[in-house]
């Protein structure tokens, strides 16, 4: 049985009051909430072990080395890579692929192509455009259908031989459409090509298996996992990981430097130059295990009712469209009312203690595509309610009769 109001109790947060109302949290594909044990995790490694890891003798760097590699095994063990080498600590989804983009700029040549999905987050285009530009490579896109969904037909066309790489997110951030991944990477695959998928917006409600996948790289951002910002994780097949170079020079990514020559550290440090968020990783852990104590099962399902129960109240509201239609969804929910301005509606509930995100969600070729300036979000997690739900259409009825 899942029983939300216990785990409501796990999230100080949600029982803060945004102007003068109980706070109503819909913005979670910007970021999640954090639960207590969490919190906890980081208080405890600021008062009792802070200290700089992998080079200190003493006992509190001896400490904070174990929790933090320990912590790299339970992202090992989340995902099931085959190696805990195999990830990379980053400081989120972003400097992941940028990590990837910067070391295929060295592999790459002229004419080769890599091909993104229409339905990608800008860190998700714009390192591989920058990469292109470097390279000679050509960008392809894999186009969007009105549903929101990728069209898988020009997808096997796009692939040829000088086909490189693959890029696509799990899910849409902006529209939460479960994309085909093992389709897409079997079919790169094929072809001799390699795919990173982008994890940030599937990671909070599907526990991917990166072997079963066989996917190459694939990346996520701890604070969309109930983990704090600024830390996240590169999965990488040894092959590849050993395969491109490094992508930052410091201290922790060597293992001798002379002024004539530099050797590097073996995997995972050749990856991770400088001192890291230490208590940024360890906590990544503590989410990881306060989500799978949960279970990922019941997760999926909960927000799934969410979605559903949510969709038919908005569908109720007249001039109400939703962006994002695809059968497999999570539970996000993008939308606008007849002309409404996005932005005013999310005003307006915000004075309500509302929180949605209005705009273009780093998503502006999406919106390019329906020919509008944004919409407004709004995204569920497992804690939300449909009580809440209920709040949001009370004062999202309120919010178009005072704008129509
Ligand atoms: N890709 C997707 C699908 C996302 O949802 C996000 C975050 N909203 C990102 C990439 C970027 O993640 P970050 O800002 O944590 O690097």
């Amino acid at each position: 049985m899942f029983d939300v109001a216990k785990i409501r109790e796990d999230f100080p947060i949600l029982k803060r009051f945004v102007n003068g109302k109980p706070l109503v949290y819909f913005d979670n594909a910007a970021t999640s909430q954090t639960p207590q044990v969490v919190i906890d995790t980081i208080v405890d490694y600021y008062s009792n072990y802070n200290a700089n890891i992998h080079r200190g003798v003493h006992a509190l760097s001896q400490e904070a080395t174990d929790k933090y590699e320990a912590s790299r095994i339970k992202i090992q063990q989340h995902f099931n890579a085959k190696h805990s080498y195999e990830i990379i600590f980053t400081s989120g989804t972003t400097h992941a692929i940028n990590l990837v983009a910067a070391g295929f700029s060295e592999i790459l040549n002229p004419n080769d192509e890599i091909i993104v999905s229409a339905l990608e987050h800008h860190s998700n285009i714009v390192p591989w455009q920058m990469l292109c530009e470097k390279t000679g490579a050509f960008l392809k896109v894999i186009p969007m259908t009105e549903a929101g969904t990728l069209d898988m037909t020009i997808y096997h066309r796009l692939l040829n031989k000088n086909t490189k790489l693959v890029f696509c997110n799990h899910v849409s951030n902006a529209l939460g459409t479960v994309n085909p991944i093992k389709e897409i990477i079997d079919a790169a695959h094929k072809i001799g090509a390699a795919v990173l998928i982008d994890g940030a917006q599937a990671t909070p409600h599907i526990k991917p298996d990166v072997q079963a996948l066989d996917v190459d790289f694939y990346v996520a951002s701890a604070h969309k996992l109930c983990g704090p910002t600024g830390v996240g994780m590169l999965y990488g097949k040894q092959a590849w990981l050993e395969k491109i170079p490094p992508y930052q020079g410091g201290g922790e990514m060597i293992e001798t430097v002379t002024f004539q020559k530099t050797t590097y550290a073996g995997l995972p440090h050749k990856f991770e130059a400088g001192t890291p968020n230490i208590c940024g990783g360890i906590a990544f852990g503590a989410a990881l295990d306060y989500m799978n104590a949960v279970g990922f099962e019941q997760i999926a399902a909960y927000e799934n009712e969410l979605l559903k129960y949510a969709t038919e109240e908005l569908l109720k509201i007249e001039g109400l469209r939703i962006y994002g239609t695809a059968p497999e969804k999570t539970a996000v929910i993008s939308f606008n009312v007849g002309a409404i301005h996005p932005y005013d509606i999310g005003t307006i509930l915000d004075k309500l203690g509302i929180a949605v995100r209005t705009g273009q969600h780093c998503t502006q070729p999406i919106m390019d595509f329906y020919n509008i300036p944004g919409t407004v979000r709004a995204s569920f997690s497992f804690y939300n309610t449909k009580e809440e739900i209920d709040v949001m259409i009370t004062a999202l009825k309120k919010a178009v009769m005072m704008l129509s």
